[in-house]
């Protein structure tokens, strides 16, 4: 099928879509479509912006379920959430289906593929703690009631997917029925016949198009390509969040406490040789007790030679559970060697070139000290694997930083090969409709921020408003003083972050017209209130990596390095995203009308402060304090 064709049945089909679901036509939303169908004609690769509003998920997935309902090839689509999985399956892609089919006659299947662990593990089920073998941060913790009725709903439900669970259930409990890949013994598990999370898999191998979520397509990324079947071409939605999800993916974790953990379960294999791996997770403990947490440029010679001692005592372990007796004794080696890959994986990061790799050290809440190491860049990865093999389309709502497409080219990778790049803007009107305030008479912030200074200008923006204020601060403590000192000042509502889980808040400040709510990085890009209950929209700082950040450091001493500048590429570009998307909170439907509000003045008086306000919707802009409270007094 040409671009043509493509193109012409994608606006065929769009017209449907919007006629069905009762909206209007965006030209935003139709330049976006014919430009997924050309790129998917033409096999081009393609990074989208599509600002809110626009609908940009059934921008992307009309051209896409057509292009699968005329080529019979699968196809993906990954997001960063299962939050957004479910919308796009429960909402939009039943919505494009029917009107793809009533374009082209054809049925198309869509299926959502989740990870491993948001499935009932029958074995779990049936063994509790006995079938973890890696992860027991959860094992014996407390919910049994909820984890009985888990069990008793494991035997009747028909998919065990935990988004089908009738009750509440708390991430503690659900760990206690579930098991990651890496602990899953498969084919050795005498209820693999049975299991969940092979049938969701199944399942979605028999899709036209499959809805995964960054996850699990950064587990293909890392050197797993059988995680889906052959597919044509992959959406890749909040693709701003893509090159931080599979550098998280790909970090190997290295516990003493698990090394002994799998030492136990092994001891009880004849002959096995556990006792030198228990010895090995000790020389480990303590070369890394005398470690200090963070980033290790240098590694130690106690911490080289205690890595070799459990890369030793594992190939001997492993030499040594050749066969196994029985079917209990089967479970067992299962779990075992499925023990034994991931101190493989460890070892396998670990032997990479050290410039290549960020390796630190981190300590768990009960002070044991771990290793994690990572790739420096995923770009190289992402680039071989996915972007020089599958016609790839980029999108999100922030994409652009500074006013170029720079950032993600470099972090992503796509911009190693032949790519389009466009911004089809926002169907809102920011100059109109929102006004951005920068506080430009505050003072730098400092350690103990917000001062007295900045404190008092929050308290009279949000009076001037009458609440409907989000606060969106890059730090606990900041949040936390802010949050006090609004409850002491005045009447409204302020509801905090850790006081409740987020969605129950966002739906609480979302019924609340004047109520308002405060928390810091999640809410950055986790609040979606269309209306006036958030008409102001206050940033405490400009939201710069930390620079005690293992990976942080580690990408600026690289940028060092290789002569190039460490602050833009590692501090100012992530901030500019994690600005824009934190002010991208205040316009989320056509009528929407308010303030964001800066409480940093680097962004006025520093010369960096342009590439800032560059990535964020050109709003009218003001430093005239007494303007803006009349502007919010007028939307109270
Ligand atoms: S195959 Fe894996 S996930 Fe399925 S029941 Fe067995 S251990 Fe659990």
């Amino acid at each position: 099928m040409n671009k043509d064709e493509l193109q012409q049945l994608s606006e065929e089909a769009l017209k449907k879509v919007i006629e069905n679901l009762g909206g209007s036509a965006r030209s935003n939303q139709q330049e976006m479509t014919q430009a997924v169908a050309k790129s998917l004609a033409e096999k081009r690769n393609l990074v989208v912006q599509a600002g809110t509003g626009v609908g940009k998920s059934i921008g992307y997935l009309t051209p896409l379920l057509l292009r699968t309902a005329l080529s019979e090839q699968v196809q993906i689509v990954a997001t960063s959430s299962l939050a957004l999985q479910r919308q796009i399956t429960s909402r939009d892609a039943p919505a494009v289906a029917e009107a793809v089919e009533e374009v082209t006659g054809k049925a198309v299947n869509v299926q959502v593929l989740k990870g491993w662990s948001n499935y009932l593990c029958r074995l779990r089920l049936n063994q509790g703690d006995d079938a973890l073998l890696w992860d027991d941060a959860y094992s014996g913790a407390t919910g049994a009631e909820e984890v009985a009725a888990l069990r008793e709903w494991g035997l009747e439900c028909e998919s065990g997917d935990k988004d089908d669970v009738p009750f509440k259930v708390s991430p503690a409990s659900w760990r206690q029925v579930s098991v990651s890949r890496r602990e899953c013994i498969g084919r050795a598990c005498p209820f693999l016949d049975e299991c969940f999370p092979a049938a969701a898999k199944e399942k979605a191998f028999d899709a036209d198009v499959i809805v995964t979520n960054h996850a699990l397509l950064a587990v293909m990324v890392g050197g797993n390509p059988e995680i889906f079947p052959d597919f044509d071409a992959v959406v890749i939605d909040e693709a701003h969040d893509l090159a931080s999800r599979v550098r998280t993916q790909g970090t190997a974790q290295l516990w003493p406490s698990q090394i002994r953990r799998l030492a136990r379960v092994a001891r009880s294999l004849s002959r096995s040789g556990a006792g030198e791996l228990e010895d090995a997770s000790h020389r480990l403990e303590a070369a890394l007790d005398d470690c200090a947490e963070g980033l290790l440029v240098i590694r130690t010679e106690e911490l080289s030679s205690a890595m070799m001692a459990v890369d030793d005592a594992s190939r001997s372990l492993r030499s040594r559970i050749k066969g196994a007796k029985g079917a209990t004794e089967e479970i067992t080696v299962a779990r075992v060697r499925a023990g034994l890959e991931s101190i493989d994986e460890v070892m396998d990061a670990w032997s990479r070139e050290p410039e290549q790799m960020i390796l630190w050290i981190g300590k768990s809440r009960n002070d044991e000290r771990y290793v994690n190491i990572a790739p420096l860049a995923v770009s190289p990865q992402l680039y071989s694997t996915l972007f020089s093999r599958h016609t790839t389309v980029l999108t999100s709502a922030t994409l652009s930083v500074g006013g170029n497409f720079e950032q993600i080219k470099w972090a992503s990778g796509i911009g190693r090969g032949e790519c389009d790049y466009l911004d089809v803007g926002t169907p809102f009107d920011p100059g109109k409709q929102g006004i951005l305030y920068v506080a430009a008479h505050l003072a730098d912030p400092g350690r103990d921020w917000p001062d007295d200074q900045a404190l008092a200008e929050l308290l009279a923006l949000v009076e001037a408003s009458g609440g409907g204020m989000l606060g969106l601060f890059s730090s606990w403590r900041a949040a936390e003083a802010a949050t006090e000192f609004l409850r002491e000042k005045t009447e409204l509502t302020v509801l905090f972050q850790r006081d409740d889980n987020v969605p129950a808040l966002v739906e609480e400040f979302r019924l609340d017209r004047d109520s308002c709510l405060i928390g810091t990085m999640s809410l950055w890009q986790g609040v979606d209130v269309p209306g006036d209950s958030c008409r102001l929209v206050v940033l405490d700082r400009i939201p710069f990596p930390r620079p005690d950040d293992p990976i942080v450091a580690a990408q600026q001493r690289a940028a060092e390095r290789a002569g190039r500048s460490s602050f833009h590429e590692v501090s100012l570009a992530p901030a500019a995203l994690a600005l824009a998307q934190g002010a991208g909170r205040l316009l989320r439907g056509m009528d929407d009308r308010g303030v964001v509000a800066i409480l940093d003045s680097r962004i006025h008086t520093r010369r960096y402060g342009q590439y800032l306000r560059n990535s964020l919707l050109p709003y009218w802009t003001s430093t005239h304090s007494d303007t803006v409270k009349a502007a919010l007094r007028r939307l109270a």
